[in-house]
């Protein structure tokens, strides 16, 4: 697939049966939002997860408490696995000795050089990246009084030079703020740094529309610079929705090989009276995914569908199109296929005739 993007060579990272960095593809992580010890459900989600596209899934470990059954759910995940600690040392090593694929802990929290080292060891040992993740909430307040790309990116240096100073590069690196412009210019300024994978997003960014929009733009704009090994949409409610937003931001951006692509219009006062674009265009969209998205992911082809609401400006994209449909007069649609128009067909067949025509012509 080809790419408008020009991404930052970064060191390779490996996490359980994946990597991050390097030539990898960018990795799509998530976290549960479900208490470690609850087994079955940590488990069925993470299933639901890797189901609409996740790759990596961090589980937030709050005590020893979590530690069973933490082991529980890493024997089964059908995903690599992150352990999110934070201060207490004793966890990062436990999850490691359980079989955790990677850890969040930042050394700067943990203590003493001796407890640092113990950590270091394990992960060593375990072949365990940190991830060390630095955000508004979690830098020096006394130090830092603000938060600035500047001191973001000072903290997460402080966190790495410590792990450097112990011989371990074994290291994903976060940098997340609330706010748009800090996040961009600070993961900007740690790219310049230092060649660790690095993980992007944007943090507490709200829920619905505002955080998909905002989040898109953090994710999009640094992934088009080049810079991103690994995203996560943070999204108040159930993580598949981050999930789903973060697989369609790779999706633009050719990151990530969606087999259809509709393009439709966005309706005006010429769209043709007994055309209901969105219902026609959700329609045509679910029916192909249903019976090509299989077909095409083996064959590595997409194919793009216009669904166009008139015979106007409808023709011509619907003919730049390998398949098209436009709106016309009295309850007909023309067909397009290949740039060509092939057929006026009824409005009510419309799905049908254009699923007809995938199948005749369908890329070979
Ligand atoms: Fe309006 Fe036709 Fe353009 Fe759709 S394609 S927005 S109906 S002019």
């Amino acid at each position: 697939m080809d790419s408008y993007i020009n991404r930052k060579k970064t060191k390779k990272i490996n996490v359980g049966n994946i990597s991050i960095g390097g030539d990898s593809k960018i990795v799509l992580q998530s976290m549960t939002n479900i208490p470690t010890e609850n087994i079955d459900e940590n488990l069925l989600q993470i299933e639901n997860l890797k189901k609409h596209g996740a790759e990596l899934v961090r589980l937030a470990v709050r005590d020893e408490t979590a530690i069973k059954p933490l082991s529980e759910i890493i024997k089964s995940s059908p995903l690599p696995l992150v352990a999110d600690i934070h201060f207490d040392h004793r966890l990062a090593i436990a999850a490691i000795n359980a079989g955790i694929s990677k850890i969040r802990i930042n050394p700067g929290n943990i203590g003493d050089e001796k407890r640092v080292r113990e950590v270091v060891k394990a992960a060593s040992e375990h072949s365990v990246p940190i991830r060390i993740g630095v955000n508004g909430g979690s830098i020096n307040k006394k130090k830092y009084p603000h938060v600035t790309p500047e001191s973001l990116v000072d903290s997460a240096m402080e966190n790495i030079l410590i792990l450097e100073d112990n011989n371990f590069d074994n290291i994903v690196v976060s940098i997340k703020g609330s706010d748009i412009f800090t996040t961009i210019a600070a993961n900007k300024l740690i790219a310049s740094l230092r060649d660790y994978p690095i993980h992007i997003g944007l943090t507490e960014a709200g829920y619905g529309l505002s955080c998909i929009v905002q989040s898109s733009m953090v994710i999009g704009h640094l992934l088009m610079t080049g810079i991103g090994d690994t995203i996560r949409v943070s999204m108040t409610g159930d993580p598949v929705n981050e999930v789903v937003v973060g697989s369609k931001i790779l999706e633009s951006l050719d990151l990530k090989f969606s087999p259809i692509r509709i393009i439709s219009c966005p309706t005006c006062g010429r769209t043709a009276a007994d055309i209901n674009l969105i219902e026609l265009s959700q329609n045509v969209e679910r029916e192909l995914i249903q019976r090509f998205s299989e077909i095409l992911i083996k064959k590595d082809k997409r194919i793009v569908v216009a669904v166009m609401g008139c015979e106007v400006n409808g023709p011509g994209e619907a003919s730049e199109a390998d398949f098209g449909l436009a709106g016309g007069q009295n309850g007909k649609m023309l067909l397009f296929a290949n740039g060509e128009r092939i057929k006026t067909i009824l409005v009510k067949d419309a799905v049908k005739e254009l699923i007809d025509a995938v199948s005749e012509k369908l890329p070979g």
